[in-house]
């Protein structure tokens, strides 16, 4: 390593919010001139709030009265035995709404109400980020608003009545591609046309800075909490953390708690997909940006952003986030690619011998680190479980009558 790419670890170990928002190349913040004060703004205010111990308590005591912490991490005898390894899964699964993405939501709609915003809006691709955010404002009391493109709303019905269920209004955009992308679209325009009064809740650990920054602390309870366990439970330090890869929330929260261990592999796991379409940014992208950063991405010789594929909806995205992209080119963290098949067949295996059903995205995870067991035999091996599978039932089923 030179000198450079050693202050640069040095620095992601430490864990200040990354300087001027830069991870190495990857990160920082570009946005309409509107929004430049906007950010930094939110930047000043999440910073001091993060640091704040009054704040860190009401924090604490929504992660473990409303969202359900700590999560347990389970042995897994039977996943150990066929793969010839010690498994053991962090269960995000049992978060209240089933997933990671409440640590980050409760979070941020506490951030919203301390910074003296009116109202929250969102958007939200399959639904599971509108879902936790529409309990999460309801939890503190401010109104919300999801942007969905109306071809995922049709995919995705049972979630679009769990929004609203939960007293979110929802917006069906119906420009664009109507789906994720043109949601995000609206929702950055009715931020930007009342920025004072409107919060914007970003569903992982990408956009401008201080959203990476931001998310990533949110999440990092995962790793804290792993570490934690895993030593109780385990006696010492796993041999290697495997999470799967969309966005990259859940498994830079997972990372967070390793990464200051040079014993400790970390393994991200993207979406392989299938008939050539995929979903692994970091496997395959090429820098550009999107949504506010320099990132990795998905996109052609003109810098067209390309369709992806994944079965899993969570790892359907085109982008990730740039603290993953640093730690990738610093040699710290490696990232492979889990195909929809892969993923289905762990989804039946981690059930059945288990009886834990996961998420489609959180059976890469699983599918990523069977193969790195496989290789590495007698080693010890946690897995971020990021959210349970009941809601990919049909999915499941239609995977396999097609
Ligand atoms: C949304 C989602 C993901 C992917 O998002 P990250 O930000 O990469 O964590 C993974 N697993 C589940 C269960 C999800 O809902």
């Amino acid at each position: 390593m030179t000198m450079t790419e050693e202050a640069l670890l040095a620095q992601l170990v430490e864990g200040q919010p990354p300087p001027a928002g830069r991870f190495g190349e990857y990160g920082g913040r570009f946005a309409p001139e509107t929004l430049m004060s906007i950010l930094e703004r939110l930047e000043e205010g999440v910073v001091a709030l993060m640091g704040d111990d009054g704040f860190r308590a009401e924090l604490d005591s929504e992660l473990s009265d409303f969202v359900g912490r700590p999560t347990p991490l389970t042995h897994a005898p039977a996943l150990s035995d066929s793969w010839g390894a010690e498994v053991y899964l962090k269960r995000e699964d049992l978060c209240h709404t089933g997933a990671h993405k409440i640590n980050n939501g409760i979070g941020q709609a506490l951030v919203a109400r301390r910074l003296g915003a009116e109202r929250i809006v969102a958007e939200t691709g399959a639904g599971q980020h509108g879902v936790a955010t529409a309990a999460a404002s309801a939890r503190v009391g401010l109104p919300c608003t999801v942007y969905m493109g109306a071809i995922d709303a049709e995919r995705q019905a049972p979630n679009v009545e769990r929004m609203r269920l939960l007293g979110a209004e929802l917006i069906l955009v119906t420009t664009g591609d109507q789906t994720l992308r043109s949601a995000i679209d609206e929702a950055f325009r009715a931020w930007v046309a009342d920025p004072v009064g409107t919060y914007y809740l970003l569903g992982s650990a990408v956009g401008p800075h201080p959203y990476p920054w931001l998310v990533r602390e949110l999440q990092s309870v995962i790793g804290k909490e792993a570490r934690r366990q895993i030593m109780e439970s385990a006696g010492g330090l796993p041999d290697v953390a495997v999470a799967c890869v969309g966005g990259g929330s859940n498994s830079i929260g997972l990372f967070r708690g390793f990464v200051g261990d040079p014993s400790v592999e970390l393994l991200g796991i993207e979406a392989g997909g299938s008939d050539g379409l995929h979903s692994a940014t970091l496997v395959h992208g090429t820098n550009g940006v999107l949504h506010g950063a320099m990132t990795p991405l998905l996109q052609d010789d003109h810098g067209q952003v390309l369709e992806t594929h994944s079965l899993a909806p969570g790892l359907d995205y085109p982008g990730v986030g740039p603290e993953h992209a640093l730690l990738r080119d610093l040699g710290r963290a490696r990232y492979e690619a889990v195909s929809d098949d892969e993923a289905l067949a762990a989804v039946h295996e981690c059930s059945s011998s288990e009886g834990i059903l996961p998420a489609l995205e959180s059976a890469h995870a699983l599918a990523g680190a069977r193969r790195w067991a496989r290789e590495h035999p007698g080693g010890r091996v946690l897995v971020g479980v990021s959210g349970r599978g009941d809601k990919d039932l049909q999915l499941i089923k239609g995977a396999h009558s097609g």
